[in-house]
């Protein structure tokens, strides 16, 4: 056989009983979500906008809680201007299919994978960032199948650049309670982000786990630009003032009425260079300035962050260093987020 079923898992019902939330954690996140809920529509009555914003991959437990819980400490200086989600990735899409492939896999990142203990892995490091730093983080759903494991945990979900043209991850966003945020695909095609969210707008019945299931509908699911890798392999950002206007009218001309937009600043916005992050972040906040259109759709940042700037090698053994994409270090981080909370 070409496929070694191994063992059967636990089912998401099983995981969540043996690890699950308290009360008083669910009664949190509920206020959680309702308040990026609220940023999405527009009818946030502070105004603020939100940052998705953490290490490209949550590589190990430790230093990911430590983040968060600086993260917890600036999220109170900004509290009025800025809600921070922390970006708790743990599956990674790879360009050619191999390396590292995220904590679910690889629990730890220099061992062989273990599916079983990467579950428990996940679940355990999300439940302490809710606990001890009131936070509730964003994951990517890379396989649509692995969220039930999460579901209850994550406040919001991004479809990746090489995931969003897909039908099954369309079709499980639109039964998602969070906002899922799709971003523009590596070609740059906005029409296929766009597509995207009218899909997942909408109601759907599909099988899922092996369930019969339909779907409401996600009235939260919005665009996210990361820039574009053009035909010959040249990064094109697509932030710009012309960028976001183009993308608001295309929104119009689709009938799709007011589309929340999320800004990804590092990837191919930054072409992977995490200190041109905030300089991209304020740029977007001068388009907001000078068009009420943009400043209404614009609801937030993505960045890449962590404790120590840049990147090591997957093997590299550094504490707070990203082991995937260069990241911006947590000094320049703070710099950033409290320099944004005045010009938001
Ligand atoms: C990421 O957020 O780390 C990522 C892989 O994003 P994208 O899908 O935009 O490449
Ligand atoms: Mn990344």
């Amino acid at each position: 056989m070409s496929m070694d079923f191994k063992r059967r898992l636990p089912n998401p019902i099983e995981i969540k009983a043996q690890m699950p939330l308290s009360e008083d954690l669910v009664a949190r996140k509920t206020r959680f979500d309702a308040e990026i809920a609220q940023i999405i529509s527009g009818e946030d009555p502070k105004k603020r906008k939100l940052m998705v914003i953490g290490p490209c991959s949550a590589d190990r437990e430790d230093a990911v809680v430590d983040y968060c819980t600086r993260l917890a400490g600036l999220q109170e200086q900004v509290a009025e201007r800025l809600l921070l989600i922390p970006r708790l990735y743990t599956n990674k899409p790879r360009t050619l299919g191999i390396g590292y492939m995220g904590m679910m896999h690889q629990p730890n990142p220099n061992a062989e994978p273990n599916l079983l203990a990467g579950v428990r892995a996940i679940r355990h490091m999300d439940l302490r960032v809710a606990y001890e730093t009131g936070l509730f983080g964003a994951d990517e759903m890379l396989y649509p199948s692995y969220n039930r494991f999460l579901s209850d945990i994550l406040s919001y979900v991004a479809v990746g650049a090489r995931s969003v043209e897909n039908q099954e991850h369309r079709l499980l966003a639109s039964g998602l309670d969070v906002p899922v945020g799709m971003k523009n695909p590596t070609s740059g095609d906005i029409e296929v982000m766009l597509d995207a969210i009218v899909s997942a707008r909408a109601p759907h019945d599909f099988i899922y786990r092996n369930w019969d299931v339909s779907s409401t509908g996600n009235p939260s699911v919005h665009a996210v630009l990361r820039g574009a890798t053009s035909l010959g392999g040249r990064i094109r950002p697509n932030y710009s003032y012309d960028d976001l206007h183009h993308l608001v009218d295309r929104c119009q001309e689709r009938g799709l009425g007011r589309v929340a937009i999320v800004v990804d600043c590092n990837h191919a916005n930054s072409g992977r260079r995490p200190f041109e992050q905030p300089r991209i972040a304020k740029d977007v906040l001068g388009s907001c300035a000078i068009n009420n259109d943009i400043a209404d759709c614009v609801v937030g940042f993505m960045v890449e962050s962590y404790l120590n700037d840049g990147s090591q090698k997957v093997g590299g053994d550094i504490y707070g260093t990203s082991i995937t994409d260069p990241c911006l270090g947590w000094e320049k981080t703070e710099r950033m987020v409290l320099e944004l909370a005045e010009l938001v």
